[in-house]
């Protein structure tokens, strides 16, 4: 390898942060090489997050449909059966297929890839324990810290990946658990907790906090859960996990209120532990360049990303902000582009966020709680898909849109969507307030018909005027 060639970037770090960085950095004609220890590229996103935790929802969602919505539509079948090693299988295919297109990216870029294990000896110069067995030094004029985050237990847990898993172990049970308890009812808690529930198990969510997903709007959160309930999601919140216990058969689980009293026992054949993730940085020997972290151990950087180390910058989940796969991509090429001499930008008030349940809720910009705080005076556009005629045409009619516009100005300041693909309708709303649009903006573009794409024009509509069809 020409690792050892001085490089105009280094990163260390293949996930989406740091792969995408490394391939902007190479398009943008500097000399880049890309560090990963875990052996593929993709880092926790395609290889234990969002790829096969979607890819496990949609084949999850299929069978659901074939056992509950089939028969609506007039499609008989006489029996559905799971065959789980097969529906594991196809996740994994996906995921290896994508890691190797990844790599496939690097050769076509001229990004170099050093698989192994990467540590600071200075500013300017990585040491690498290769997954060969080998050591490398690689050097740069930058370096950029994209080592991301891991799963995050709580205290007192042992994650064994078997009994008490992460979100890593709960993509790949060997068996569809009887009874499943969720700690932690954040998306990714949700997501899973989905999966295996509509494989059959019992499923009930434990969750500190009075509320699921905090940081959604109040009032798409209310409907949300009502629609997990509907799905027989079961929801113990403000309650706090005092033991875990799994040395018999199964797991026992002490819980008590959040605000003190009784402890009573839950019983389950696997909990998962999906209570946040904390960023990544050990073995990186940070503290030997002296790069600062917060209390939390996320790296501080400037608005160039860079750190407090000249030549050291960082991205992604290993930064604060919003833990998301597409915002470490924004970060990354933002970075390389500071590194070029270029401008870049990221806003985080303006980042998606999508909960990939069915249906799924998508969001951008503020919520009504949030506007309520800041103080800002608001008109509200809400429009359900019981009126969206695609919506009943394919008998899936749940959920709405609500838009949220300055009173005065009718500008866009929050979208939050419910609907089974709110993660792609959200992508118009995401545009126009990236371009503050007003409502009354979306509200006079043409929208296909029959599409459910209409009902946000007609929430456009409805927070300035009136909708047509309710
Ligand atoms: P990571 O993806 O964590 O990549 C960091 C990489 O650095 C890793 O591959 C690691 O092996 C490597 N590394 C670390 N230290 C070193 C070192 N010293 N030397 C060499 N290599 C090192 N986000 C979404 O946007 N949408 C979703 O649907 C979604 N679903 C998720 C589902 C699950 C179950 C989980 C766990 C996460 C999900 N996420 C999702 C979050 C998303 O995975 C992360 O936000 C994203 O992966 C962060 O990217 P990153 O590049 O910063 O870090």
């Amino acid at each position: 390898s020409s690792g050892s060639d001085e490089n105009d970037v280094v990163v260390i770090g293949g996930g989406p942060g740091g792969y995408v960085a490394a391939i902007k950095a190479a398009q943008l004609g500097l000399k880049t090489t890309c560090i990963e220890k875990r052996g593929a590229l993709g880092g926790t996103c395609l290889n234990v997050g969002c790829i096969p935790s979607k890819a496990l929802l949609h084949s999850s969602h299929m069978y659901h449909e074939a056992k509950h919505a089939f028969a609506n539509h007039g499609i008989k079948l006489t029996s559905v059966e799971v065959d789980l090693p097969a529906m594991l299988a196809q996740k994994d295919n996906a995921v290896k297929n994508l890691t190797r297109g990844i790599e496939g990216l690097f050769k076509k870029n001229k990004v170099t890839y050093v698989k192994g294990y990467g540590k600071f000896l200075s500013p300017n110069e990585v040491s690498v324990d290769t997954i060969d067995g080998g050591n490398t030094v690689v050097k740069g004029k930058h370096i950029i810290v994209a080592t991301g985050s891991d799963v995050k237990s709580l205290p007192g847990i042992t994650i064994d990946e078997k009994k008490i898993v992460s979100s890593t172990g709960a993509l790949s049970l060997s068996e569809v658990p009887k009874k499943l308890i969720v700690i932690g009812a954040g998306y990714i808690g949700l997501e899973m907790g989905s999966v295996w529930g509509r494989l059959g198990a019992e499923v009930t969510v434990v969750e500190f906090a009075g509320d699921i997903v905090p940081s959604m709007d109040g009032e798409i959160r209310k409907q949300f859960q009502r629609s997990l309930e509907k799905q027989k999601m079961k929801f113990m919140l403000k309650t706090k996990v005092v033991s875990v216990d799994a040395s018999g058969d199964g797991v026992k689980l002490t819980v008590e209120p959040a605000e003190g009293g009784d402890q009573t026992t839950l019983e389950a054949d696997v909990v998962l532990v999906s209570a946040g993730r904390t960023p990544f940085t050990s073995g990186l020997d940070l503290e030997k360049i002296g790069v600062e972290t917060d209390k939390g151990g996320r790296i501080l950087v400037n608005e160039r990303f860079l750190t407090n180390v000249s030549g050291v910058y960082a991205i992604g989940d290993v930064i604060p902000g919003p833990m998301l796969a597409h915002k470490a991509e924004e970060d990354g090429v933002a970075c390389v582009e500071f590194i070029a001499g270029k401008h870049g930008h990221v806003d985080y008030d303006k980042v998606p966020g999508v909960v990939y349940t069915h249906p799924e809720v998508a969001s951008v910009g503020k919520t009504e709680e949030q506007l309520k705080k800041d103080g800002v005076s608001y008109r509200v556009g809400k429009f359900p898909f019981m009126a969206n005629s695609r919506a009943k045409a394919i008998d899936n009619a749940e959920g709405l849109v609500k838009i949220l516009a300055d009173k005065e100005t009718d500008k866009i300041l929050g979208v939050h969507i419910m609907s089974p693909n709110a993660g792609e309708l959200i992508h118009e709303a995401v545009l126009a307030i990236n371009y503050d649009a007003s409502s009354e903006d979306i509200a006079r573009v043409c929208h296909a018909h029959p599409t459910m794409s209409e009902a946000l024009k007609e929430a456009a509509m409805a927070t300035y005027d009136k909708p047509i069809h309710i």
